[in-house]
């Protein structure tokens, strides 16, 4: 069973991780959107619409339900909150979503690339499997079916092609780091490619062993 989160730190957590996005620039003042489930319940606590990302206040978040109600706050929730709802009604492991702009995920995806999953130890324990959602308009139902449809492959990391990612966690702390790491793994990859080489897997062999020994 997890540990129980209480709002208060639910509401923390996403105002850390806001500030962290934005001074790691993988969101923009007005980009990204961060949310996370009240555990055991189908209410979660959102970042807003049009408020500066770097400075956010729990003051300033939203708490909404999973049919679009507003419960709680002042102002419009992110435009986003359709696919952040989908993705809760579609994985219940789920209690942590961050959305953000990583350019060096999306440059590498945009020139044809794969963000891979077996570069690193990391990589293999956090990400394990990513998909790939092609471009919807930001805000649509459309895109709410695509990236629920992804995520119901089991994937910890979405990539939305000419857009971002999502990290799926089952807190926010595991949503933060799986989109910091894609970052990572995007620019240890950069870096290989930029050397002429393709960047070393993992064997195969090591990777199944990982795997048995982490229980994945
Ligand atoms: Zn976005």
């Amino acid at each position: 069973m997890e540990s129980l989160i209480s709002e208060d730190e639910i509401k923390n957590e996403i105002i850390r991780i806001s500030k962290v996005l934005y001074d790691r620039q993988l969101i923009n003042a007005l980009g990204g959107n961060i949310s996370g489930r009240v555990p055991g319940s189908n209410e979660f606590w959102i970042t807003p619409s049009q408020v500066f990302k770097g400075a956010l206040t729990v003051d300033d978040l939203v708490k909404m339900n999973l049919e679009g109600e507003l419960i709680e706050g002042v102002y419009k929730p992110s435009m986003e909150w359709l696919f952040h709802a989908a993705i809760y009604k579609v994985r219940p492991d789920v209690n942590g979503i961050v959305h953000a702009h990583n350019p060096m995920v999306l440059g590498l995806t945009l020139a044809g690339k794969e963000i891979k999953t077996t570069i690193t130890d990391e990589a293999v324990l956090l990400l394990r499997r990513i998909e790939k959602v092609p471009f919807k308009l930001p805000g649509t139902e459309v895109l709410a079916e695509e990236v629920a449809k992804a995520a119901s492959t089991g994937a910890r990391a979405l990539i939305l092609e000419n857009h971002g990612v999502i990290g799926l966690g089952t807190n926010l702390l595991e949503a933060e780091a799986i989109v910091e790491l894609l970052e990572s793994i995007a620019t240890i990859e950069f870096v290989s490619y930029a050397l002429g080489q393709e960047p070393k897997e993992i064997p195969p062999d090591e990777i199944e062993v990982a795997k048995k020994y982490w229980g994945i």
